[in-house]
């Protein structure tokens, strides 16, 4: 029986409106309460969680005590970092949403935050952090080095087949491409969140959805059309934006493709329900757990599925091969 490797991936972090300001004066991370909880419920589907920490859950003693024993109490979970740099120190000024991404601040603050972000971590386990996530998502070359400066060995930034005005992720399969083409010294591995097509190949599917977004196209509906009939639909395994349905049919695309990694993700902040606009209700919150379980369920009955921690599905995607080789 073939085997995958199935990575659970969480941005753990304050709670705020997505669509309204950044948050850096009010900042409530109660939803940090819900994680043990929630743990149990992913020790009980047998799951290995990876929990991305930002800023402001690390600052606030409550939450910090409450991830302090979360770690102590489950062997298997990894605390990799993710940087929020509204609530990072040396906090900069957001005046626009272009600030909100670090890809648009000078490099010397990244790396400053990051310092900040990667040192509370380390002193909260007593382990250097190994695995990343930018806020927002987007990467760019001066971070990575910034990132294998400081000890990292894993980047999820990339957010697949996803474009906004200061980044692109448009061109990026989540497979099978180069997840260690980062150059780096050491080198880093990038292992994105698993994001696709109800068809194959992904490039063709991509190059359709580009054009369908053009305004000649986008004026008829098109990609709601095609999202109707099932005929097209960009996916994101993520239980807060699809459903079991289309994260299965995603899964299955990836399964044919003999991609040997499915990464899911999620905000923490899911976990208080009406803090997020994907979760209002408690009701929401258990289709949000139900979605995580059909994923998990269909795979095993596919496959042999091994849960890891990102750090170590990424190293050993590489000792086994698994990672193409930047040119
Ligand atoms: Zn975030």
């Amino acid at each position: 029986m073939r085997k995958v490797y199935f990575v659970l991936s969480v941005d753990t972090e304050e709670e705020w409106d997505w669509d309204g300001p950044f948050p850096n004066k009010v900042i409530s991370v109660e939803n940090v309460d819900h994680l043990p909880a929630f743990q149990g419920q992913l020790n009980d589907l047998g799951l290995k969680t990876s929990y991305f920490l930002d800023y402001a859950v690390m600052e606030n003693p409550h939450a910090r005590d409450l991830l302090a024993d979360l770690y102590q109490s489950n062997p298997g979970i990894e605390y990799g970092s993710h940087l929020h740099p509204w609530v990072t120190p040396p906090i900069v000024p957001v005046k626009s949403e272009a600030d909100s991404h670090i890809v648009n601040l000078p490099i010397d603050i990244v790396g400053e935050q990051l310092k900040s972000l990667t040192s509370t971590i380390t002193e909260l386990t007593g382990r250097q952090p190994t695995s990343f996530r930018s806020g927002r998502w987007g990467i760019n070359d001066d971070i990575l080095r910034a990132l294998a400066d400081q000890g990292y060995l894993v980047d999820s930034s990339i957010y697949p087949f996803y474009e906004n005005d200061w980044f692109s992720c448009a061109d990026y399969d989540s497979w099978p491409l180069a997840m260690s083409y980062l150059q780096t010294t050491p080198e880093l591995i990038e292992l994105p969140v698993t994001a696709g097509f109800n068809h194959r190949p992904f490039t063709r599917a991509q190059r359709l959805h580009k054009t369908l977004e053009q305004p000649a196209w986008a004026r008829f509906h098109v990609i709601g059309v095609l999202w109707a009939l099932m005929l097209h639909r960009k996916i994101y395994l993520s239980p807060e934006l699809s459903t079991s349905r289309d994260m299965i049919a995603l899964c299955k695309e990836m399964l044919q493709a003999e991609c040997p990694v499915i990464h899911m993700y999620l905000h923490s902040s899911s976990l208080l329900p009406g803090s997020t606009r994907y979760v209002q209700s408690q009701r929401d919150k258990n289709r949000l757990m139900k979605r995580i379980e059909s994923v998990v369920d269909f795979l095993r009955s596919q496959c042999e599925v091994e849960p890891l921690a990102i750090t170590e599905a990424a190293l050993r995607l590489r000792e086994e091969g698994a990672l193409k080789d930047h040119g």
